[in-house]
């Protein structure tokens, strides 16, 4: 294994930290963790770009889940990059296109957000590659990471999330941070992300990879936060009523 840690680079699909993919860059190996949104492939392209790198750099693309703003690119960016695309079972009828999303929404901005039809849009449809069933965890050495993907359940029901020397982690919308989508202000602050399928399992999920040693979050939607803020937030979740 590579002794300098890999870096994680975030991609700003959005503004403010609105939106976020990431890049886990261990050279020669680049991993994309989420597409963005549709037509947003020229974000991820300048991210590329500035590490003097370009589409077929990429070894590997995860998604956490599948929301639009996650998921929603993964086709076309594994068209141009030839690389594999992980995801988990769970949410396969959703990347398939079979199965129309539900949108429990958290709040008010969730209400509103939904109503705008946006988050429900279809997107071009794929076939993961690598498809995690259940518990299955998937280990990241072949590409030179010490590290993992395991099942998150609970943001949706096939949300994943990217484990890096057992210190950092790539959750999706396990957790978000600052105000409205996330990002803009007060980034440092926990929240919940305008839709939520299970609280009391995302707690659990995010209890669990605090469990195991991460201190740094790194999430769709704003962020980063520490292992404290989220702890606090995880048993807010577990304590909500079912
Ligand atoms: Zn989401
Ligand atoms: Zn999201």
């Amino acid at each position: 294994m590579p002794l300098t840690p890999p870096s994680i680079v975030r991609i700003p699909i959005a503004p403010a930290g609105m939106i976020n993919a990431f890049l886990i860059c261990q050279d020669p190996c680049y991993i994309l963790v989420d597409s963005g949104l549709p037509g947003t492939e020229d974000k991820v392209a300048r991210a590329l770009e500035r590490l003097g790198k370009s589409y077929s750099d990429i070894s590997l693309i995860i998604i956490t889940h599948a929301h639009i703003d996650h998921a929603g690119n993964a086709a076309l960016l594994s068209q141009h990059s030839g690389a594999p695309i992980l995801a988990h079972e769970a949410d396969l009828p959703f990347y398939l296109g079979e199965k129309k999303m539900t949108f429990c929404a958290t709040g008010w901005f969730g209400h509103a957000f939904k109503l705008t039809g946006a988050i429900q849009k279809p997107y071009q449809p794929f076939t993961p590659d690598i498809l995690l069933t259940g518990d299955q965890s998937y280990c990241l050495k072949e590409y030179g990471i010490e590290g993992y993907v395991r099942p998150t359940t609970g943001h949706t029901c096939g949300s994943i999330s990217v484990i890096i020397e057992d210190k950092v982690a790539l959750v999706g919308d396990l957790i978000s941070s600052g105000i409205l989508l996330g990002g803009i202000l007060f980034k440092g602050k926990a929240k919940r992300p305008p839709f939520e399928e299970n609280p009391q399992a995302v707690g659990m999920a995010l209890e669990a990879l605090t469990d195991t040693g991460v201190t740094e979050f790194h999430m769709g939607h704003g962020g980063p936060l520490q292992r404290r803020e989220v702890r606090r937030h995880a048993r807010m979740l577990r304590s909500l009523k079912q």
